[in-house]
């Protein structure tokens, strides 16, 4: 396993534990990180993704 890393802009964090800061977001079931300034910026289409569950 390698390092966490922003599925945004690729930053990477200093381990393989996702940073507390960081949020996670599961899409197709695969695990989607998001480093804390891309969460920020896209915590509305997160949100909003995990409120239309229905498709
Ligand atoms: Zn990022």
């Amino acid at each position: 396993m390698g390092v966490a890393a922003c599925a945004l802009c690729g930053q990477q964090g200093e381990s393989e534990d996702v940073p507390l800061t960081w949020a996670t977001s599961i899409e197709g079931g695969r695990k989607l990180l998001f480093c804390d300034r891309c969460a920020r910026e896209n915590v509305r289409s997160i949100e909003g993704k995990m409120d239309s569950v229905h498709w």
